[in-house]
């Protein structure tokens, strides 16, 4: 927490706007509007307020007239929650591996899936459900030319990458929908709530529409389709107010902590920390994250997870991709072999902003005693 953030919460108390909608919703999407507006040129967009990351893409998906027998394609090396609205949409999700720079969605790959699901099922699919892993950014330019080639929407799950840019872009501008996340783990939080990114004030009230159980605009309550209980609690909005003061601080300790593995354990033989292909891929660094050569480093990544726990330093595992996943077993996949073998060698490391520059330096030493 900034400080700030109990400033706005109590306002909220004070003018009773206890609810999901008021002041701090409207100031909170104003000022996530003008933090994603490009380094070199103005985009034209606007973002809604929503109760999750996994709301603003299941309010994408609907948007863009998902439905029951539809294909999403969906980046398979990823969490959960980009694939789910996809099956709460009654649709199927297909899912497409990463390539091996940014260990996101693969482009040849992709192309290799559209054509492939048209001669299966006679139909393109719906929407192509690019992700930024860890805050780097996707091959973008290439996944929009094949989106575009085959007249395919983009929904960037960018819930990983406030902070990140791509060619000067903030990620969740580039395509025709981005989310947000501000979950108690992300770059922000607002101790649950999320952002969907549209074009425009027309599709900025239809997302409104949606997410408020999708009332007709008359005096009794008609409707017309189905809707949700999506907006953000104003009380949320404040503490994203108060998080929005401390954003540029948060991306820039991310990123000094990136900096700080980078240069700490390249050096040690059979330890590579993932980094961005060049300074077009201008990551947030949400999680840092490490491959770990089991020959040459001497043990398995969960070998050293299990050392780095014992002096009270928690990792993780890489995503486990979705084509692994019991819940998505009869879901089409198009694979290569490079997220599962990421997933077999990789950690998270510690990289949040309560992680210090003296505890990275400690958490650098462990594993450079681990070596064997
Ligand atoms: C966090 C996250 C989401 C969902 O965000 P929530 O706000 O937790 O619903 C979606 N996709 C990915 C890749 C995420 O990491």
């Amino acid at each position: 927490m900034s400080g700030n953030e109990q400033k706005y919460i109590n306002e909220a108390f004070e003018t009773n706007w206890v609810v999901p909608l008021g002041p701090n919703v409207n100031a909170f999407e104003e000022e996530l509007k003008e933090s994603l507006q490009g380094e070199t040129q103005a985009n034209p967009i606007e973002v809604v307020a929503l109760s999750s990351g996994t709301a603003a893409i299941h309010i994408a998906l609907t948007m863009l007239g998902v439905g029951p027998g539809d294909e999403v394609i969906c980046q398979s090396f990823t969490f959960a929650a980009s694939a789910n609205p996809i099956a709460y949409l009654g649709a199927v999700p297909v899912f497409v591996d990463s390539e091996a720079e940014t260990w996101n969605m693969d482009p040849t790959l992709l192309e290799e899936a559209i054509n492939d699901r048209y001669l299966v099922t006679g139909h393109y699919p719906k929407a192509i459900i690019p992700v930024y892993l860890y805050g780097m950014p996707p091959k973008m330019d290439e996944i929009l030319a094949i989106a575009k080639k085959y007249n395919i929407p983009v929904v960037e799950d960018s819930t990983e990458a406030q902070g990140t840019f791509y060619k000067g872009k903030a990620a969740g501008t580039l395509g025709h929908f981005g989310s947000m996340s501000f979950n108690g783990n992300k770059m922000i939080t607002t101790s649950g709530g999320g952002a969907l990114i549209c074009k425009n004030v027309e599709e900025k009230q239809q997302a409104i529409y949606y997410a408020t159980q999708a009332r007709q605009p008359k005096p009794y309550y008609e409707h017309t389709v189905i809707g949700y209980n999506y907006r953000l609690s104003n009380v949320s909005a404040g503490i994203g107010r108060g998080q929005m003061t401390i954003l540029k601080d948060h991306v820039a300790h991310h990123r000094m902590v990136h900096k700080l593995y980078m240069e700490g354990l390249n050096p040690i033989e059979g330890l590579r920390v993932q980094n961005a292909p060049n300074a077009d891929f201008d990551s947030s660094y949400w999680l840092s994250t490490l491959l770990i050569d089991q020959e040459k480093f001497g043990c398995e990544p969960l070998d050293l997870m299990e050392a780095l726990s014992l002096e009270g330093i928690e990792s993780r595992p890489l995503w486990n991709p979705m084509h692994n996943q019991p819940v998505f077993k009869n879901a089409p996949s198009y694979t290569n072999g490079v997220s599962d073998g990421l997933f077999k060698i990789g950690l998270c490391l510690p990289s949040g902003p309560m992680v210090s520059e003296e505890d990275v330096l400690r958490i650098i030493e462990v594993i450079r005693n681990f070596k064997k």
